[in-house]
């Protein structure tokens, strides 16, 4: 059953690419910092993508299509309550980065928590949340969207 305004779908963006979400699709970068980390050094929570899921079984963050006239930080926010036991009311949102295929927009919505407690799978979209320190990113196979969108967002609310 489709739902009326569901954004579930796939769409072909103008570099060619396939992509989920008929109106764009929007990802939670939560950062924390922790005292016992060195300098410059934040964790962000990523997710392990369930090998079903398109790119399976690599890490991103949280997140996924759009509804229609849904705002990307409300989406970003949805879709990780919907994915985590994440407590987004704890979340302050600081910045978003849109990055525009053409005919398709990712929107990484870009955020800090004061806490970073364990976090714990919800639905059927990943296997595992961690909050990764971000000099460790290297070690991971990450989801190829996100490794190429952190580059530009690694700076972004960090103040
Ligand atoms: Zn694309």
């Amino acid at each position: 059953m489709i739902e009326i305004g569901s954004g579930d779908g796939w769409v072909q963006c103008s570099a060619g690419h396939r992509h989920w979400g008929l109106f764009g699709a929007a990802g939670l970068l939560v950062r924390h910092r922790d005292d016992a980390d060195p300098p410059g050094v934040d964790r962000v929570l990523l997710q392990h993508r369930a090998s079903w899921s398109h790119h399976g079984g690599t890490w991103g963050i949280p997140g996924g299509a759009r509804d229609r006239g849904e705002a990307a930080r409300v989406a970003a926010l949805r879709e990780a309550a919907e994915e985590s036991s994440l407590d987004t009311a704890a979340v302050q949102v600081l910045d978003e980065f849109v990055d525009d295929h053409g005919g398709w927009t990712y929107t990484t919505v870009v955020a800090r928590t004061p806490t970073a407690p364990p976090v714990s799978v919800r639905g059927r979209e990943s296997t595992e949340l961690r909050w990764v320190r971000t000099d460790r990113f290297d070690e991971l196979a990450l989801h190829p969207g996100f490794a190429t969108t952190w580059p530009r967002v690694r700076l972004l609310g960090t103040g």
